[in-house]
C-alpha cells in the first residue's frame, strides 16, 4: 500500500499502460483521477474502478486547467502520470502536416503543459513520472516524428527534474518498449498489416515478446513513490533488451 492516502492523477487514463497504471496504484491505496478524450471509456473507467473521470485534451491549455480545477476536490496531488501519448508512423514521403503537428502538440505541447498547469496543485514531495519510448534512442523507418517526439520527453524529465527540485519533486521517464496495448488498433490499418508489423517487432526483441501494460506499471509505481526517493531526472526502460543489444 505504497500510495495510501495519496492523490494520484494518469493522463490518458482509459487505455492500456495508463489504465493499468491507474488501476495499480488504485490497489495501492490511491485516491485515482483519469483524465482522456473519449465520454464512453471515461464513464467506464468511473463506473468499473471509481477513478475521478474527466474529459480533458491534454494539447489544450483549457482542458488541462479544468482538469486540475475537479482534481482539487481530491486534495493536492502526490503523483502525476503524464502518460497521454499517441503513436503515428508513415514512410517519410508520406508524412503530412497533420501527422506532424498532431504528434508534436500531443506528445510534446500536451505533455510539456500537463505538468505545467499541474504545479499549483502539487504537494512539496510529490512525484511526476513522463511517458517516453524506447524508439528516443531508435531509429525505425517511418517513425521519425513520434520518436522525436519521446526523445523531447527524454529530455523533458530532466529539464523539469532541474525546474523542480527546488520543490523537492521528483521528475523521471519510463521508456517503454512495444508493449500489448490497443495503441497499434488504432493505427487503422487492416489485421493481417498489423500482424506481419507486430512480427517484425518482434523479431528484434531480444526477450521475443511484448510487453504487458502491467509490466510497465510497476516500473511507473516505482518511480512515483518513496522506493525511488533518491532518483531524478533519469529514465527506466522497460523493454525487453530491445533498446541494450
Ligand atoms: P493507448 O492504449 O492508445 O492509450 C493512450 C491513452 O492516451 C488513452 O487513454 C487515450 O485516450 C489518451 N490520449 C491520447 N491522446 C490524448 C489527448 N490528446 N488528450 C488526453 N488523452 C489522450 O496507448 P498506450 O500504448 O497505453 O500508450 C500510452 C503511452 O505509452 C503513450 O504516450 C505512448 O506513446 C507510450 N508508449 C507506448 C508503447 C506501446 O508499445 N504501447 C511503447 C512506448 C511508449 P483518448 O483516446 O480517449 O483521448
Amino acid at each position: 500500500m505504497r500510495y495510501e492516502n495519496k492523490v494520484a492523477v494518469v493522463t490518458g487514463g482509459t487505455s492500456g499502460i495508463g489504465l493499468s497504471t491507474a488501476q495499480m496504484l488504485a490497489s495501492e491505496g490511491a485516491r485515482v483521477a483519469i483524465c482522456g478524450r473519449d465520454e464512453a471509456a471515461l464513464a467506464a473507467a468511473r463506473k468499473d474502478f471509481g477513478f475521478l473521470s474527466i474529459r480533458a485534451d491534454v494539447s489544450k491549455l483549457a482542458d488541462l486547467e479544468h482538469f486540475y480545477q475537479e482534481v482539487s476536490a481530491l486534495g493536492k496531488i502526490d503523483f502525476l502520470f503524464a502518460n497521454a501519448g499517441i503513436y503515428k508512423a508513415a514512410p517519410l514521403a508520406d508524412t503530412t502536416e497533420q501527422m506532424f503537428d498532431e504528434l508534436i502538440a500531443i506528445n510534446i505541447k500536451g505533455l510539456f503543459f500537463t505538468v505545467q498547469k499541474a504545479l499549483p496543485y502539487l504537494n512539496e514531495g510529490a512525484a511526476i513520472v513522463l511517458n517516453s519510448s524506447v524508439l528516443n534512442q531508435k531509429a525505425w523507418p517511418g517513425n521519425s516524428i513520434y520518436a522525436a517526439t519521446k526523445a523531447a520527453v527524454r529530455s523533458l524529465a530532466r529539464g523539469l527534474a532541474a525546474d523542480l527540485t527546488d520543490r523537492n519533486i521528483r521528475v523521471n521517464a519510463v521508456s517503454p518498449g512495444p508493449t500489448f496495448t490497443p495503441i497499434f488498433g488504432r493505427l487503422g490499418l487492416p489485421e493481417q498489416e498489423l500482424k506481419g508489423i507486430a512480427e517484425q517487432i518482434l523479431s528484434g526483441i531480444p526477450m521475443k515478446r511484448f510487453g504487458t501494460s502491467e509490466e510497465i506499471a510497476k516500473a511507473v509505481l516505482f518511480l512515483g513513490c518513496a522506493d525511488s526517493s533518491f532518483v531524478t531526472g533519469t529514465e527506466l526502460v522497460v523493454d525487453g533488451g530491445l533498446g541494450q543489444f
